[in-house]
């Protein structure tokens, strides 16, 4: 499709969304579980686009947001104790914790590489050796099951310096709570996590809670096409899931990917920002692969970790705040100076608010 033609149907989905929501008299509002939505969203100005009673809402889908301070706590001290290499994803690094990041912590002399892939730290571990090389497992079902296939071949490789600080999220648990609040209308699924887990297993969203759920791909004809689905949904209180990121996402997801996630890990109890500790909203390693588990292997004591009291990301990533709520965006909080993990992820809502305003 050429560009025109994009904004033609663009124009006309905009059209066809103002028109139902002006059939409906009350407002109505969506969630975007997942952070690569809210940047696609505020890139394209989407909001600025839908009537005033349509508005959409951000969502606990950003790995990095929901990791709590305590888990960078958790990784310094364990760094330190037993002088290991911390091996994680860029995002992390500048994420506040309490007596500072992972970066302020590497330019005292801390030992911090950045990699791309989880596949890339065992060349990392390697390098390093006898030393621990421990990769931050932040993340959703994306990216869980290539850290899997990571563990199995290091243990086929013999790589005997390679853990893992676990901290893995998995996405329904949060999503019932967050369909038990009476003021949200519908979600906007997540297109990277379905396309490993599938469009068949949030049948609950509809059926328990009597929410409409679309999962949508990430160009803004595709959200918008996402969003008249919810609102005609909502219209016509008839809640189902919808896919309408077919190009990506089966019925049924990638079953070797979850295979391969199954194998090495199990659900465990997960503590998220926003949302406290949710039963089975986590991953912890089977036994048969116990050996990589940093927690165990590197015992470290941690004290507790408060948050900004000023900070409101734990209220934006459940979408009852915004950034523009809080008194820090712009001015104390930036992202060159984050005080929370929102402003600091590329998927944040405050570092979208940032980047491309509130629109
Ligand atoms: S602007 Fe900064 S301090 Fe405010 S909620 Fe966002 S990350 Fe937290």
């Amino acid at each position: 499709m050429i560009p025109n033609q994009e904004q033609q149907a663009a124009q006309a989905l905009v059209r066809e969304i103002k028109n139902l929501a002006g059939k409906y008299a009350k407002r109505m509002r969506f969630m975007e579980v997942c952070g690569t939505h809210t940047m696609a969203i505020h890139a394209a100005g989407l909001k600025s686009l839908f009537p005033d009673n349509i508005s959409l809402v951000s969502g606990p889908g950003c790995p990095v947001c929901v990791t709590e301070k305590h888990f960078i706590d958790h990784a310094i001290l364990l760094a330190k104790k037993y002088d290991a290499t911390v091996v994680t994803f860029g995002d992390l690094v500048r994420v506040p914790g309490s007596t500072g990041s992972l970066a302020s912590w590497r330019s005292e002399g801390g030992s911090v590489r950045v990699i791309y892939s989880p596949l890339d730290s065992i060349e990392v571990a390697l390098s390093q050796l006898p030393r621990p090389a421990v990769f931050l497992g932040v993340g959703f079902e994306t990216t869980i099951p290539t850290v899997a296939a990571t563990l199995k071949a290091a243990q086929a490789r013999g790589v005997e310096n390679l853990f893992v600080l676990p901290a893995f999220k998995t996405i329904h648990q949060p999503l019932k709570i967050l369909a038990e609040q009476q003021d949200l209308n519908g979600f906007l699924l997540p297109g990277h996590v379905s396309a490993i887990i599938g469009s068949d297993c949030y049948r609950y969203l509809s059926e328990d809670f009597g929410k409409p759920g679309v999962i949508a791909g990430f160009e803004p004809l595709d959200i918008l096409l996402a969003v008249r689905d919810l609102v005609r949904m909502t219209l016509e209180k008839s809640p189902a899931i919808l896919n309408d990121y077919q190009r990506v996402v089966r019925h049924h997801g990638n079953p070797v990917a979850r295979q391969i996630m199954n194998e090495v890990f199990e659900p465990a109890d997960a503590s998220w920002r926003g949302l406290g500790m949710i039963p089975r909203s986590g991953l912890a390693f089977r036994e048969s692969y116990a050996r990589f588990d940093a927690a165990a292997r590197f015992p470290v004591e941690v004290p507790e970790s408060k948050d900004d009291p000023r900070c409101l990301c734990a209220a934006i990533l459940t979408g009852s705040r915004t950034p523009d709520r809080c008194g820090l965006f712009g001015k104390e909080c930036t992202p060159e100076e984050p005080v929370g993990p929102c402003m600091v992820s590329s998927e944040g809502t405050c570092a979208a608010y940032y980047k491309y305003g509130a629109v």
